[in-house]
């Protein structure tokens, strides 16, 4: 019996041509990074299941239904990571980098594990570029991680983007703001949801989060965190509004935006964008000042955000973005006639391609016709036929496979000659 394999559901491959693509947004996104100070970190796929608990919280959706979670063979429970943050707060707490030089900047490329319902630009296994910064209490931190991404979306040619910006405040305001949430939703214990029922007892900041239509009519009128702020949240707000009009940075308050998850504090933020009909975030971030702390470190003030790279393509896909186009690669295809020559044009590539030109040759003994209609199909800006004439002569007849203009070259300047066309 033979098997046919799929991906698993929630899954999805990248093909070479879409990958391609991916590496120019990528490589992008490192490089804006980097001009920013913020350098590359590699954490495990998977750490102990306690770290997501005291980080994400345990009462939030993803850890009590969302993660992958098994045990290693001594029992311990490892779970796959469901976003980046906390393996990257336990990598800076657990190297010491954290005691070193600060502001520590650093950001990463992952990808993150949820096992939910698969739905349009959401996967259970999706990519995450985060970024995370530690040691600056300073709303200009704050500000200075905001234009990032804005900058970063306009290196990228992403449009219509909204950035919404909110502060929730930190322990020492939260409290009376919470009292006034359970007070307000106490009120409608018969229309909530189930979930929000729970939430109620547990986080009420979440309601605020829920997408069920009930719900949301409700949190239309729930008292707003911005009227419960203490006086040092507040001016660290503005200050971070401040700086942002400073740099242009456009903006609009938001006064419900909590963001899912428990450690955050202060300053949160989202871009968001309607290209995919309903709207969606595309990045979403702020401060975490306790984080460090929860996770056994020294209390660091920290901030970061993380862009979801599936929804960012499907934007850029719908906006038509000139760095969605995949480019062929191929410079030169060098295809022989018979045995004989099929060691001159594999010296030819190899000397090429040390000049970092991509070069393809014949592999399979394809007719010569048949190796021109390959060389068409992967696009070659040129092409070459060697055979014993060539060979015997010392020069090749190179077409540029666009124009069908020829060019005479001698075997010996080959690859100065091929190299400098291309360079044109
Ligand atoms: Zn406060
Ligand atoms: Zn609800």
């Amino acid at each position: 019996m033979k098997y046919k394999f799929k991906a698993p559901r929630g899954t999805q491959d990248i093909l070479p041509n879409k990958s391609e693509v991916l590496q120019k947004i990528e490589r992008k996104i490192f490089e804006v990074a980097k001009c920013f100070g913020f350098l590359e970190l590699r954490v495990p796929t998977f750490e102990h299941t306690e770290l997501f608990m005291r980080s994400v919280g345990d009462s939030t959706d993803i850890v009590q239904k969302e993660m992958f979670t098994f045990e290693d063979r001594g029992g311990r429970s490892l779970s796959l990571r469901p976003e980046g943050t906390a393996g990257a707060v336990r990598a800076v707490v657990e190297s010491g980098l954290i005691n070193e030089a600060l502001p520590l900047k650093v950001c990463y490329l992952l990808s993150c594990f949820r096992n939910e319902r698969p739905q349009a630009g959401r996967l259970k296994e999706f990519h995450q570029f985060g970024f995370e910064l530690f040691g600056a209490s300073s709303p200009v931190a704050d500000a200075e991680i905001i234009s990032l991404i804005n900058h970063l979306f306009e290196e990228l040619g992403v449009l219509n983007l909204k950035l919404e910006l909110n502060s929730i405040g930190c322990s020492n305001c939260r409290g009376e703001y919470i009292n006034a949430l359970v007070d307000y939703y106490s009120k409608y214990k018969n229309d909530l949801c189930e979930t929000c029922l729970e939430r109620l007892e547990k986080n009420p900041m979440r309601i605020i989060d829920c997408k069920n239509t009930n719900c949301k009519e409700i949190s239309k009128n729930a008292p707003k965190i911005l009227d419960y702020l203490c006086d040092e949240c507040l001016d660290h707000f503005e200050a971070v509004k401040g700086f942002l009009t400073e740099q242009g940075v456009k903006f609009e308050i938001n006064p419900y935006i909590v963001r899912g998850l428990d450690y955050y504090t202060r300053t949160v933020f989202e871009f968001t964008s309607t290209d995919l009909g309903a709207q969606s975030t595309v990045c979403g971030g702020g401060r975490y000042d306790g984080l460090t702390q929860i996770i056994g470190g020294k209390a660091v003030p920290a901030l970061g955000c993380g862009i979801g790279i599936e929804r960012l393509v499907l934007i850029m896909e719908a906006q038509k973005n000139s760095m969605m186009n995949f480019e062929k690669q191929c410079d030169i295809y060098i295809g022989n006639i018979g045995n004989s020559s099929v060691g001159l044009c594999n010296l030819l590539a190899l000397k090429l391609r040390k000049a970092g030109l991509c070069v393809y040759t014949d592999l399979i003994g394809r007719s010569v016709k048949a190796q021109m209609k390959y060389a068409d199909k992967i696009g070659a800006k040129y092409a070459c036929i060697i055979g014993d004439l060539e060979i015997e002569q010392g020069k090749v007849l190179v077409k540029n496979m666009k124009d069908g203009d020829n060019f005479e070259v001698l075997i010996e300047n080959f690859v100065d000659k091929v190299t400098l066309q291309l360079e044109v």
